[in-house]
């Protein structure tokens, strides 16, 4: 990146991620002019859109727990930052995440770890898990870790909506168009092709566009390891309600949290089944019947009885290096910023993520938190920063 504050930067992606970088940068003081180019206002396929919209700060990077803390800072505080009118439903009812008697020693570790980084994560005894959370099947448990704090959940809708609505306010300019190539010098990316077939010129690109992200820069002869995988929520009713019920991630892979009257829950289908998706939005509906219901009556027993009220799919944006986002500008084409990659991760990171663009953008580095881990140097040197803890 050159010193000079950049005239005007393109966003390839105008769900959360796009939307937080542009929102940002404006918040930073950036003056220049801003063009979102998103293929699609109505967002229904956007990852953002279809996804589980909850928060964690039990991670196995660092980096990632300060993004979730700073994340959670921002829902806590959403009026004083967005005005009293908003409200996305921030629900902070914690993180269950449980183990076998095996992985107690690293989870002990990691919840070290993730104490050193501000993270308040509480190590349940089997006792307390039962008082805490009754109705849980413990049996085979040898450990269980909840947030007592900045973990949760809030509404996947309203977050962007908010987001977007604010940034338009500032002067960002949305344009509804598909970016389909982009013209490039030695080292900067000089513009940016439409299928309107305009070309938009631009001094700073930054690349948004969720699961479709590495296919988009491919012909730039740049191996940006990030496939779409497809990912099923069912949503359901059961006839009783648990009571102070959190985010359950358990050691069979499945996951469970309370949603409206009801709950909503999923788990990653068998890899031999898991090609990346084309456009494909189908949900995995067998994926209830075997092996989410039975694994879901294990440990729940009381969910035996359920009531599935409907079911639908979105595309994780995997990261095959590492299942770790990429941040940050390439190395050749050095006017390019990835903020893309997230796995999983992408809703509760991209307020932090947005802040770490526009520092780079505005005073050339990162300054409140060094996400310089997630640069692209690592995809480049194949060298990964594995996060050990993805659902
Ligand atoms: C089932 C599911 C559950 C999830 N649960 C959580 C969770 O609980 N917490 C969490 O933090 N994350 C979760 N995620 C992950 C999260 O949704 C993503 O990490 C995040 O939404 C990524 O944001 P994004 O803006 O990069 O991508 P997206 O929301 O996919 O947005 C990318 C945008 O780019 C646009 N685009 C793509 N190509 C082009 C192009 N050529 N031209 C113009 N526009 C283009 C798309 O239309 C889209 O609007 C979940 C994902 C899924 C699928």
């Amino acid at each position: 990146m050159s010193n000079s504050v950049p005239a005007h930067t393109v966003i390839v992606g105008g769900a959360i991620l796009g939307s937080f970088c542009a929102w940002s940068l404006r918040r930073a003081g950036y003056r220049g002019e801003i063009t979102v180019v998103e293929r699609d206002s109505t967002y229904q396929f956007s990852s953002t859109a279809l996804s589980a919209a909850s928060i964690r700060t039990q991670f196995g990077t660092p980096v990632n727990i300060q993004m979730s803390l700073y994340g959670a800072d921002l829902f806590r505080n959403i009026k004083d930052v967005f005005g009293a009118e908003a409200d996305i439903g921030y629900r902070e009812k914690g993180y269950l995440i449980l183990g076998g008697h095996e992985r107690v020693g690293d989870r002990l570790a990691a919840v070290r770890m993730q104490r050193a980084y501000g993270a308040d994560i509480r190590v349940l005894e089997p006792g307390e898990l039962t008082r805490k959370f009754p109705g849980i099947c413990i049996d085979d448990i040898g450990i269980g870790t909840y947030g007592a704090q900045h973990e949760g959940w809030f509404d996947a809708w309203s977050l962007p909506t908010l987001v977007r609505r604010a940034a338009k306010a500032m002067n960002v300019n949305y344009v509804e168009c598909s970016v389909r190539g982009f013209d490039t010098t030695d080292s900067l990316v000089s513009g940016v092709h439409l299928s309107s077939g305009e070309t938009i010129k631009c001094d700073v690109c930054i690349l948004a566009a969720g699961a479709l992200s590495g296919r988009l820069v491919a012909p730039l002869d740049i191996d940006l390891p990030i496939v779409p995988k497809k990912r099923t929520v069912f949503a359901f009713k059961t006839p009783f309600r648990l009571e102070n019920f959190p985010m359950l991630f358990d050691m069979s892979g499945i996951w469970v949290r309370p949603e409206g009257e009801g709950y909503i829950g999923g788990i990653q289908p068998a890899e031999e089944n898991d090609a990346d998706a084309d456009g494909d939005f189908e949900p995995h509906h067998c994926l209830m019947e075997a092996p989410f219901w039975p694994l879901l009556a294990t440990r729940i027993p009381a969910m035996e009885e359920l009531r599935l009220c409907r079911a639908w799919a979105g595309h994780y944006e995997v990261n095959t290096l590492d299942h770790n986002g990429v941040v940050g500008a390439h190395d050749e084409l050095n006017n390019l910023i990835f903020a893309t990659g997230f796995s999983g991760h992408g809703v509760m990171h991209a307020p932090a993520v947005g802040r770490g663009v526009a520092e780079l953008i505005t005073q050339g580095g990162f300054r409140t938190i060094d996400m310089s881990p997630l640069g692209w140097a690592r995809i480049r040197n194949g060298i990964p920063l594995t996060e050990s803890i993805v659902y």
